[in-house]
């Protein structure tokens, strides 16, 4: 397989970029080899600088939900662009995108739009922090929040992927009121409620993506949001990667509970940098200028943004594609369980609506621990040869594959073909 321009590009971004990446995950450092160079992608296809085709599972980590280049999407895109980039005032697209968002989500009265998840989750927890005058917070080991300062501790994600327990930099007090639980163990958050009487919130991610896809037990979750409402502690759902995923909104519906603050991104966008965290009034008219939790962004509800935010979500909405992709994913499990099977190879899958990851463990992967207990090596050559077969897979074990709406009956044929091939090839090690 050719990918000279791939290393020659990947060798000349070492000089100005930091690793030649602009998110570590990027690097491929825990599968090897050289990170590709993309040159462009249309609908479930991408392709990079060598002219090598793949179907994409990555999806840009989860935003390219229509695939690549929807003409509808594009075209909103470019209306959008004819008329200025962005003006440091209010436009009626913020109005537009947030009617959409808040309908989606029943106990969401208002919102406010940000440029990325990160921001979005870090201001959430300010606004839990502000509502209940107190400092906790409680994040479950293996969940990702982004990369603000008291949440990269047992992070999940990029992290998880270079076996980091944290980072450094993030001093000692910046994680001082970040208390860690375990997911689907309830027992482990009234551990800290027994101890700690000064507790905001708790953030969760309703399904973990970012240790590779956990779906929380219904007794957790249940328990959870029933224990954080009798203590006065805020439930934060961080659904950046799992909102209007599973089904138009979010993964609290389908999982019969409604959160405090619901902070999204990814799929928001369509591929543009946009994030937001809402709530009911109560606790949104906290937020400046109403309240006085301070928090603003130059680029805030870019209109170039929110028309391909509000593109994507119409026709979301419209298509309804939520059936479909459950029946895709449990075709996909099929497939990576009966090559599995085939091949005498440990394996686990998990998935939820469009997203599904193999763990490559004899283990139940429903926590953190577990998920770890899986053969990254047996990833990594799994990895490499479902790309020389033309599959583009998050490059890490502990990422979540994605689906389209692009995906077709020939693409999963293919990708079938690839997924037996790379498990003979991880089989031989
Ligand atoms: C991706 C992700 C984030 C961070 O979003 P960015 O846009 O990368 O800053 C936060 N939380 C979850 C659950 C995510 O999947």
């Amino acid at each position: 397989m050719n990918l000279e321009k791939s290393i020659e590009l990947y060798t000349k971004g070492l000089k100005h970029l930091v690793g030649a990446v602009n998110s570590p995950v990027r690097a491929f450092k825990s599968v090897g080899g050289v990170p590709l160079f993309i040159e462009r992608a249309d609908g479930s296809k991408i392709y990079d600088v060598d002219g090598n085709e793949y179907i994409d599972f990555v999806l840009s980590y989860g935003p390219m939900i229509l695939g690549h280049r929807n003409r509808k999407v594009e075209r909103s895109i470019k209306k959008a662009l004819k008329k200025g980039y962005t003006f440091g005032a209010s436009t009626k697209s913020e109005i537009k995108l947030a009617k959409i968002v808040c309908d989606a989500f029943p106990g969401m009265d208002k919102v406010r739009f940000v440029s990325s998840g990160t921001e979005a989750v870090l201001s959430a927890i300010r606004l839990a922090r502000a509502f209940t005058n107190k400092k906790k917070i409680i994040k479950f080991a293996g969940c990702y929040h982004g990369h603000s300062d008291a949440l990269l501790v047992a992070a999940g994600s990029g992290l998880a992927t270079l076996s980091l327990p944290g980072s450094k930099g993030v001093p000692e007090e910046a994680v001082i009121n970040t208390l860690i639980a375990d997911y689907n163990n309830i027992e482990s958050v009234k551990n800290h409620l027994a101890k700690h009487n000064d507790i905001a919130g708790v953030i969760i991610e309703p399904v973990a993506g970012n240790m590779g896809v956990i779906e929380p037990a219904s007794e957790f979750i249940q328990e959870l949001r029933d224990l954080t409402k009798a203590n006065g502690i805020l439930l934060i759902i961080d659904e950046v990667m799992t909102g209007f995923r599973s089904k138009f909104g979010g993964a609290q519906a389908l999982l019969n509970i409604e959160g405090d603050i619901t902070c999204l991104g990814k799929v928001i966008g369509g591929g543009f940098p946009v994030g937001a965290y809402g709530a009911r009034n109560e606790i949104m008219e906290m937020v400046a200028p109403l309240g006085d939790m301070y928090q603003a962004g130059t680029l805030s509800g870019n209109p170039i943004a929110m028309a391909c935010g509000i593109a994507t979500l119409k026709i979301l909405e419209k298509r309804n594609p939520y059936k479909k992709f459950e029946k895709t994913a449990k075709r996909l499990e099929k497939i990576l369980l009966e090559a599995a099977k085939e091949n005498n190879v440990d394996l686990q899958v998990n998935r939820f609506g469009s997203m599904i990851n193999p763990f490559f463990t004899k283990e139940n992967v429903i926590d953190f621990k577990t998920a770890q207990s899986s053969d990254t090596h047996k990833f990594k050559v799994f990895f490499w040869e479902m790309i020389e077969n033309g599959v583009f897979l998050p490059p890490s074990q502990f990422e979540s594959w994605f689906l389209s709406t692009e995906l077709s009956k020939e693409d999963l044929e293919k990708t079938k073909k690839a997924i037996n091939k790379a498990m003979k090839k991880v089989a031989q090690i």
